[in-house]
């Protein structure tokens, strides 16, 4: 029996580097579904491509695209409530690729069927991570981290059986983006297409920003103290260029397990969708020899405040980290519309932790509400 696989988010960077490792496997794996949100052309030739019998599509003018465009009958879903029709058909694994909280719903609902879920997102992670993995527990799902750094994390913590008490700290290693060793006082001429430029990997357009604001790290130090349940203070980050490390763990007896790859997102990927078991990837493989010289360095805290405020905002839990992330989501999106500079990103999103602190938060549609307040304020800032 092939394992069956739906993609949420099969035309993004992540989602497209999935299907890479599909094909690769083509004996393993029957990919039952796959959704995009604007890239319909991209989504047709990927239905062409892998017939799957489930498709979700953000518009109706999509789905009568999709359908004119087939040979065979698929059920094709729209919109929101599509997305989750598609998380919920009969799987053997989800892999979320779509980015930011619109895959808040959709993950929660494949939680409650006591799905396994290979997770790319982080931003439902930062915002519901608390809520979430409660559901994960109660409903017996399983969630099983691609983003590279969690993937290395989860893997180093095998080798200690994840007796957590025997580890000291994680460290997330952060390549720093395009813009960890320039003169700050140049920032204000950051342009977008400056940002875009990611030296190590190939990313969505969101997460490359966050990556040259380390944000991205930010965000990650919450995802890994929801999934792997470390605090805070034992979560550390370092600035690693090369982007060979791709995290590590350090034993209460000094060992230091490290999980060192080439910078290709087909690695974790190929991990996560292949769990437990491990196959031969058809991709080049790191040689030490060619990895001399791996330099690490402290983050500069002045120079790219993101990382302390999500530190901070992670710390205290509750409406922090949603507003943080949904006022990232907004700002981010403005940059790239050239709407804001770069040095904008942080100050408004400190006016909008400010301005919603108070929010308290119970439930997953708490969760939703803010995250949409924020939003929308967001839009009469700038206005
Ligand atoms: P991307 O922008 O390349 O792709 C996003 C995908 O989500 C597309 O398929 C798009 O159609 C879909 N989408 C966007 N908005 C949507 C909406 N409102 N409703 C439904 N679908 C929507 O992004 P990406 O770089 O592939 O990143 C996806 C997620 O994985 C992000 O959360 C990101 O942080 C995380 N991630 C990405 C990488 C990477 O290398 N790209 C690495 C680690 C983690
Ligand atoms: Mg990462």
């Amino acid at each position: 029996m092939r394992k069956k696989l739906v993609i949420l988010g099969s035309t993004g960077s992540i989602g497209t580097q999935a299907l890479d490792v599909v094909q690769a496997f083509p004996d393993y794996f029957q990919l039952q579904g796959i959704s995009c949100f604007s890239n319909i052309d991209l989504l047709i030739q990927q239905v062409h491509r892998f017939k799957p019998l489930f498709i979700s599509v953000a518009t109706e003018e999509q789905r009568l695209q999709v359908k004119s465009s087939v040979d065979y009958s698929p059920d094709i879903f729209v919109g929101d409530s599509g997305l989750i029709q598609l998380a919920t058909i009969d799987l053997d694994l989800l892999l979320v690729a779509i980015v930011g909280t619109a895959a808040l719903l959709p993950v929660v609902s494949a939680i409650k069927q006591s799905r396994h879920i290979a997770i790319a997102n982080k931003e439902v992670l930062v915002a519901a991570g608390a809520m979430i993995m409660d559901m994960v527990k109660q409903y017996g799902a399983k969630l099983i981290p691609v983003d590279s750094e969690h993937s290395a994390l989860f893997q180093c913590l095998a080798t200690v059986d994840f007796n957590y008490d025997n580890v000291k700290t994680l460290t997330l290693t952060a390549s720093g983006g395009p813009f960890w060793d320039r003169d700050p006082n140049s920032f204000d001429s950051i342009t977008p297409v400056d940002a875009l430029k990611h030296p190590n990997w190939d990313m969505g357009a969101k997460i490359t920003i966050d990556s040259a604001t380390m944000m991205n790290k930010g965000l990650e130090v919450i995802e890994a103290f929801h999934l792997f349940g470390m605090s805070f203070d034992n979560i550390e980050v370092v600035i690693h260029p090369k982007s060979i490390v791709h995290s590590f763990i350090e034993t209460i007896d000094g060992a230091i397990f490290a999980h060192l790859g080439r910078p290709d997102m087909r690695y974790p990927i190929q991990y996560a969708l292949t769990y437990p078991q491990r196959f031969e990837t058809p991709w080049e493989q790191a040689k030490l020899t060619e990895l001399s010289g791996l330099e690490f360095f402290e983050p500069n805290h002045d120079v790219f405040p993101l990382l302390k405020m999500a530190y901070e905002c992670g710390r205290q839990g509750g409406a922090a980290p949603i507003i943080l992330n949904a006022a990232n989501e907004a700002v981010v999106d403005l940059f790239l519309k050239e709407r804001i500079s770069f040095t904008d990103i942080p100050i408004y999103i400190q006016q909008m932790l400010d301005h919603f602190s108070t929010e308290s938060i119970a439930s997953i549609d708490d969760v939703i509400a803010l995250d949409r307040a924020v939003k929308s304020y967001n839009q009469t800032l700038t206005n």
